[in-house]
């Protein structure tokens, strides 16, 4: 699950990470209101410029237009009026791009360099890692091809944790000034207490600033979590936007089915993830694109397969259904009877193949061929891809 750049900064505000104060606004009006009344806009502490930030869940708003930089309180409603409502297109969001719902406004940093500072589970050694560089307000993928020596990685010992030389050895990397070294490593610290303490997945700060007068700062925050993991913390649960994700993932999600939009025209409901990424695979292999994961999970029963039915075809670019399904704990006469019964009232006007293995497939495969509907009936695995494949091909 991600969250925004302004949530991100809350949260890190209460693990002591400093960042830039600020206000979220969702209308004009409230800009216009907040700027004559906030003291972030006011009296002779108020910040000398202001950076308008559209928040949306992808990085790269910057070249899209997506951040200005306000040298007077006036100017800030204008900005918001310019980024709200504006789709941005950035190399994150697809050619679709993201529509801004959000703006968020803060102080604006006096910068004198940019760093990058990350921590992501690396699956290859199982442990938290740490990647720092020099080379702040870059895309990290693109310092890493061109140069890969401008970053350090430190991968984290899950029973040592966290340790100040670990700080120490990232500050000498990134050559900071050396005034700002308890900051850095205490900054570091507090990074890794709440990637763990909140079972984030990936916490990025690009760019972490040093200011003119030696401050640092984390300009911008880049924060998912583990969605396995946002059940133990109500207070993250409660940050999902649900205007930033897919309507069809959203809608799966209420019935625990765990479908991903994918690009293709061949819609295929399966029991497993395994199998699920097995049977896309085999798609793929006879020809066919799929254009969905879907994994209805143990039970299949009759009403989890009419959601899927229902979910697969609001995507509008189905030609065709593959479900394939192993009856392991559950029997495939049962399955059978849920496809049947959920085929009659959910109308699927697209080919539809089932593909049944496992405990009485037989008997299930015998329903489904006398059940009077067009359901085309196989044994194996590929010999069912073929034919979806072959249907949605010749439109049969
Ligand atoms: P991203 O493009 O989505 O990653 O958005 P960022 O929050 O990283 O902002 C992009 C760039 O805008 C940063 O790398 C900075 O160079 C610049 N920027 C953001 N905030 C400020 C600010 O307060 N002052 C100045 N001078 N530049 C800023
Ligand atoms: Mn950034």
């Amino acid at each position: 699950m991600n969250i925004h750049e302004y949530q991100a900064k809350e949260l890190f505000k209460e693990f002591g990470i400093p960042v830039p104060n600020g206000v979220l606004v969702e209308t004009v009006e409230q800009a216009r209101q907040l700027v004559g009344t906030s003291p972030l806009f006011k009296g002779d502490s108020k910040p000398a410029v202001w950076a308008v930030k559209a928040q949306i869940h992808a990085g790269g708003r910057g070249k899209a237009g997506g951040v200005k930089i306000a040298k007077t309180v006036e100017e800030i409603p204008g900005f918001v009026e310019q980024i709200l409502g504006k789709i941005l297109v950035t190399h994150q969001t697809g050619p679709e791009g993201r529509k801004v719902q959000k703006v968020w406004i803060e102080e604006g940093s006096r910068i004198a360099r940019e760093y990058y500072l990350s921590a992501v589970v690396d699956r290859t050694s199982r442990r938290i890692t740490l990647i720092a560089s020099t080379e702040g307000g870059m895309e990290i993928e693109e310092v890493a091809h061109s140069h890969p020596e401008k970053i350090l990685h430190i991968s984290i010992d899950p029973a040592e944790g966290y340790s100040p030389y670990i700080g120490r050895r990232l500050f000498s990397f990134l050559g900071l000034p050396f005034q700002t070294q308890v900051q850095f490593v205490n900054l570091v610290r507090d990074l890794l207490s709440f990637f763990q303490q909140r079972d984030a997945s990936m916490v990025e700060i690009n760019p972490l600033v040093l200011t003119q007068d030696d401050k640092l700062i984390a300009l911008d925050a880049k924060v998912g979590f583990d969605d396995n993991a946002v059940g133990r913390h109500p207070s993250i649960k409660g940050l999902r936007d649900l205007l930033e994700e897919n309507e069809l993932e959203i809608e799966a999600s209420k019935y625990n089915l765990n479908y991903v939009k994918l690009d293709g025209n061949i819609a295929c409901m399966v029991n497993g993830a395994g199998l699920a990424m097995a049977t896309m695979d085999v798609i793929a292999l006879a020809g066919g694109s799929p254009s969905n994961f879907l994994d209805v999970g143990g039970g299949a029963s009759k009403e989890t397969v009419e959601q899927a039915f229902r979910i697969i075809l609001s995507d509008p670019h189905v030609k065709g259904i593959f479900v394939n399904i192993f009856g392991g704990i559950v029997r495939c006469e049962r399955i059978a009877g849920g496809i049947i019964a959920a085929a009659q009232d959910v109308k699927i006007t697209v080919p539809l193949v089932v593909r049944l293995q496992g405990t009485n497939a037989k008997e299930g495969r015998e329903m489904l061929k006398n059940s009077g509907l067009a359901i085309q009936v196989a044994e194996e695995l590929f010999e069912g891809a073929e034919k979806i494949v072959l249907a949605v091909k010749g439109g049969a």
